[in-house]
């Protein structure tokens, strides 16, 4: 997944992104409100962590503030150095969907971050569909036309991000960049191959369905039911 890091204290952030890289994610950092803002309206991005005081023109709750009021869902983990309950309350009406006090331990942080991306993208209906098929995103199942399909969790990540954006040609990079760690040395011949996984699962097996993996040659794939 893609998480920005947006933390002035420039040795927490890169503790963070040194941790969160070894558990897979690709993660960039920024340090100061501004330059932070202008990242996080990229709704590329999988969860924002954001520290709550931050130098430049606005502070963290701000920012967050106006990242939702710009119509941005990506969910945010807030950090503070100050632990009351007022301060929670003004993060979480900020449009913050979680809060972590400093000093935390990393476990701590992993845990509240795993839960973060495991919620559905948005507020719209939890269950994605295209044509037949279903992906429930927090019961972690797949259906086609009714009938269960077993898939790897990378599978599941790469289905999930192609149903999210389907329609969309998504290029190979794009898939590397949120399903794997864009550090790992992943070549664009493993997305073809887990891409072929996914055909002789969810294509192969409904011969009188249409098909809905389709490659733009020298594009990427598409996720459609044309
Ligand atoms: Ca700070």
């Amino acid at each position: 997944m893609r998480i920005l890091v947006i933390e002035d204290e420039v040795k927490i952030a890169s503790a963070i992104k040194r941790g969160l890289a070894l558990h897979g994610h690709a993660v960039d950092t920024v340090h100061d409100a501004d330059t932070g803002y202008s990242y996080a309206v990229d709704p590329d991005y999988d969860l924002i962590i954001l520290d709550r005081m931050l130098p430049g023109s606005i502070d963290g709750t701000e920012l967050c503030q106006k990242i939702r009021d710009e119509g941005v869902h990506t969910p945010v983990l807030m950090l503070t150095a100050r632990g009351t309950i007022g301060d929670k309350v003004e993060g979480l009406n900020s449009g913050a969907d979680d809060y972590l006090v400093k000093p935390f331990s990393f476990d701590e942080l992993t845990a509240r971050v795993r839960a973060l991306l495991r919620r559905p993208k948005a507020t719209t209906g939890t269950i994605l569909k295209t044509g037949t098929l279903e992906l429930d995103p927090v019961g972690y199942t797949v259906t086609r036309n009714g009938t269960a399909i077993k898939l790897s969790h990378k599978e599941f990540q790469v289905l999930e991000y192609l149903m999210h954006h389907a329609g969309q040609i998504i290029p190979k990079e794009t898939l590397i960049a949120h399903v794997w760690n864009e550090e790992a040395d992943v070549l664009p011949n493993t997305v073809e191959v887990y891409i072929g996984y996914l055909r002789a699962k969810i294509d192969r097996p409904f011969a009188d369905e249409k098909p809905l993996i389709h490659t733009a040659r020298g594009f990427g794939y598409r996720l459609g039911e044309k």
